[in-house]
């Protein structure tokens, strides 16, 4: 008939440990046909188990020629291999080598989802085949609620769920009670006659008896090769050989393997929480403190905004001021003010005088901030007066005792209800009448109270509290933004001037915005820096629990290669592991984040939440899990399929 379905040549295998050479097989020549029921035999370290994982394709011989279907094994890829496995094998393990942290079912269904067979397909086989060996009530069992024959029984299954032309069962009564043997080896008997190879290896004659043809094995070289029957049903073997094989090998399902990773999570929840820890809190500390800063920021500029943005505020420069005559530091005055009106493009021009003052109301004392002004004062500085009136062009010409309150000084002197319009307070044991109070402006771009002043006229101010005629601030508003440069070097010109000396500074609320916006954006970028530190953290938390993760379930590895897993399948499925923990993590990070703002925000804290940040932290997180996951999945992922199957 056809050549032989498998053919070894000559097939040597040693073993190095370290520096030791150890040859195991020496020079095994072997043809098998499809659908023969072989036993090969031997005592414990003659080599049976050597010789099986390299027919299985799970081991490389180390010289020696593996025709499988006529085809030389040494030239295939790892692909090829892998697809071999999955295609043509079927492997019954001495130790079952089911996964433990999977159902009967889902173990049986493993081969399949690498051979790319849809979920529904796959189930519904697995179940046919769980209960054709009389495990139909056992679906969901975990392999450690099974006995040892139900065990072996859903490797069995397991073997033949692509077909499995080829059994390769490695000493399968070997951990069974006698009973649970015969069963198994009825079964193999059974799949023999619908067309399957079977290659059993066992130390025990009376199981090998049972086989057609018996190989016996001795410090690796075959010392007899007896046929006692011809094979069961040839025609079936050929019909079973071009019935098998599958479609395009696709990628094992993505979705299967997030099930997987969070199985294998779950099995180690607390190990699992910690990891989590590290990315949570590097995630939610970018959330958190970038909507804190964003917050200061916003806030910050707002207040400014709401000067308005066309304000030249002008003050005396300390630096360039060498004293004037007579050792007086009086630069700006009031004067300057009326000067600057007269420059183009300026529509107000609003002088202060300012002097910390202790006002007095009833057997109240507060000292406050005075602020001698003039009445476009609320104007421009986009200022509202909350009850009463402002300062009027009549107060400024008759040096009118009046006063403007703030409301904190007005809070502070005056009980709750009572109105202080029409009040008398004294300022520095002056008495002024109150005609009006501000409504609340916050605190100021530099953290400073607004609210905190009075306001008086400039004239009575500087005829009666001030007693010297310096200006401290000269705020200038100008008609059309656009020019508000050109304006600015008009001002300074002008004040040099008049001086005859650079004493003033002019700035603008551009620059003052530029500035705080610069200076805030330093800030978040250390922010952002410590809180990236702590995802690198997380980050060697992932890649340290999914190293340990790989080297506990070595053996679930090995299981996945020998039943098809290609490299890039194991590579996925723990670089998915990796990103599904840190992609909870992340996302956990984000609520905790957000959470710890809308705190600081009930707490009073300016916050601001962007979308950035959320999506910068959670998208660093995933890098995270894919960088830090990526060596230990690529290390899982190179194993060779029989060290992996023998680690214990
Ligand atoms: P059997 O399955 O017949 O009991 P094995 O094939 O498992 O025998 O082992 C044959 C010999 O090879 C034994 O002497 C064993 O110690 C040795 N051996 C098996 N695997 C390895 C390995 N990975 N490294 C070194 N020596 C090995
Ligand atoms: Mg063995």
């Amino acid at each position: 008939m056809a050549s032989p379905v498998v053919s070894l040549k000559d097939i040597t295998k040693t073993y190095h440990n370290g520096d030791i050479a150890v040859e195991v097989l020496h020079g095994i020549s072997l043809d098998i046909e499809a659908g023969e029921f072989v036993a090969i035999i031997g005592q414990s370290g003659s080599g049976k188990s050597t010789l099986m994982n390299i027919l299985g394709c799970l081991d490389q011989p180390t010289s020696g020629d593996y025709l499988l279907d006529g085809e030389h094994v040494s030239g295939f890829t790892a692909d090829a291999l892998a697809a071999l496995r999955r295609r043509t094998f079927g492997f019954v393990f001495q130790n079952y080598n089911l996964i433990p942290t999977a159902s009967a079912q889902e173990n049986v269904e493993v081969p399949a989802v690498y051979a790319g067979l849809s979920l529904r397909d796959r189930q519904e086989r697995a179940e046919t085949l769980l209960t054709s060996l009389k495990l139909g009530d056992r679906l969901d069992h975990r392999p450690n609620q099974l006995s040892g024959g139900q065990q072996q029984r859903v490797s069995i299954a397991r073997a033949l769920m692509n077909g499995g032309r080829i059994i390769l069962a490695d000493e399968p009564t070997g951990a069974l009670d006698s009973q649970s043997g015969e069963d198994v080896m009825a079964l193999l008997r059974k799949m023999n006659e619908d067309g399957h190879t079977i290659i059993v290896i066992t130390h025990s004659r009376e199981i090998a008896e049972q086989a057609d043809r018996l190989i016996e094995l001795r410090d690796g070289r075959i010392i007899s090769d007896r046929t006692k029957k011809g094979r069961s049903n040839p025609e079936a073997a050929g019909v079973l050989a071009r019935q098998m094989g599958e479609g395009a090998a696709a990628l094992a399902d993505v979705s299967e393997a997030v099930k997987m990773a969070v199985r294998a999570l779950r099995a180690n929840l607390f190990r699992t929480i910690l990891t989590l820890l590290g990315i949570v809190i590097g995630v939610g500390s970018v959330v958190a403190m970038l909507a804190i800063g964003t917050g200061a920021q916003n806030s910050v500029l707002d207040r400014i905004s709401s000067m308005g943005s066309n304000l030249l505020i002008v003050r005396p420069n300390m630096a360039n001021f060498r004293g004037g005559e007579g050792g007086s530091i009086v630069s700006l005055v009031p004067a300057d003010a009326d000067a600057i009106l007269e420059v183009p493009n300026v529509a107000f021009a609003v002088p202060e005088m300012t002097s910390t003052v202790t006002v007095r109301y009833g057997n109240i004392d507060y000292q406050t901030t005075v602020n001698g002004t003039v009445p476009q004062f609320t104007e421009a500085k986009s200022w509202k007066v909350g009850a009463g009136e402002f300062i009027n062009p009549r107060d400024m010409s008759t040096y009118a005792p009046v006063a403007v309150l703030g409301q904190t000084v007005a809070k502070k002197l005056f009980a709750d209800g009572e109105s202080p319009l029409g009040k008398y307070v004294l300022v520095s044991k002056i008495p002024f009448q109150i005609i009006g109070v501000m409504s609340e402006m916050g605190a100021g771009p530099g953290g400073n109270d607004q609210d905190d002043t009075v306001l008086i006229p400039l004239t009575t101010g500087s005829n009666r509290l001030f007693g010297q005629r310096n200006v401290r601030t000269i705020t200038v508003q100008v008609e059309d933004g656009s020019a508000i440069d050109a304006t600015q070097t008009a001002i300074q010109g002008l004040l040099d001037q008049r001086h005859k000396r650079e004493d003033t500074q002019i700035v603008n609320m551009a620059s003052i915005r530029e500035a705080v916006t610069e200076t805030s954006n330093t800030l978040k970028l250390f922010l952002a820096a410590v809180a990236a530190i702590s995802l690198l953290v997380g980050g060697i938390g992932v890649m340290n629990i999914m190293l340990v993760s790989v080297s506990e379930r070595t053996r679930e590895i090995g299981v996945r290669m020998a039943t098809g897993a290609r490299q890039r399948d194991i590579l996925l499925q723990f670089l998915i592991e990796a990103l599904v923990v840190s992609a909870v993590g992340g996302a956990i990070g984000v609520v905790a984040g957000l959470g710890t703002g809308v705190l600081a925000k009930a707490l009073g804290a300016p916050i601001s939440f962007t979308l950035g940040p959320v999506v910068l932290a959670f998208a660093c997180s995933f890098l995270t899990g894919l960088v830090f996951g990526y060596l230990p999945a690529r290390n899982a992922s190179r194993l060779q399929p029989a060290v992996a199957l023998s680690s214990e």
